[in-house]
């Protein structure tokens, strides 16, 4: 299996609401984001992917949508409606969620599986060169409870077989 990585950068602004801290206030970010794909077999060029059509289609978007833009949530209407009093505010809303790094790196990763599928492994955006928030699709639920073979001690499954 082949990992191929892409980075972009992107300037925002976001607040959270409910912060108790200064993440409540306004600001800005110089966010750097970065998505990985995973591909079994290259092609006849030797590539897991294009970079440049990956990079692209994602800078792309990011530029359409988040560059230069104020992030927010779609319940900040204090904020929302101060925003839409300015005409060149470039606005992006985020649906029942603050705008948080988290909340940019799950937004993200739906963009690049929808332009580029199952390849898609997981998307990382870092809001300072310290921190960045990652997410990555569930494969196995958070919170199930551990499953172990029966040859290992653990329950058979309902079906008394294992799969
Ligand atoms: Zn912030």
């Amino acid at each position: 299996m082949f990992i191929d990585r892409i980075e972009l950068t992107f300037d925002a602004a976001h607040r959270l609401v409910g912060d108790p801290g200064k993440c409540a206030s306004p600001h800005g970010h110089t966010f750097r984001a970065e998505v990985f794909v995973t591909v079994r077999e290259l092609d006849a060029l030797g590539l897991g992917v294009d970079f440049r059509e990956l990079k692209g289609r994602l800078k792309t978007w990011i530029d359409e949508h988040w560059d230069h833009a104020f992030l927010a949530g779609e319940g900040d209407s204090v904020l929302v409606e101060a925003l839409r009093a300015v005409p060149e505010t470039r606005l992006y809303l985020f649906r029942g969620v603050n705008p948080s790094t988290e909340a940019l790196a799950r937004e993200l990763f739906g963009v690049a599986a929808r332009e580029f599928g199952a390849i898609v492994e997981r998307v990382r955006v870092w809001e300072s060169p310290a921190q960045y928030a990652e997410y990555v699709p569930d494969l196995i639920p958070l919170g199930a409870p551990p499953t172990r073979p029966a040859a290992f001690g653990g329950a058979p499954s309902a079906s008394g077989s294992l799969a």
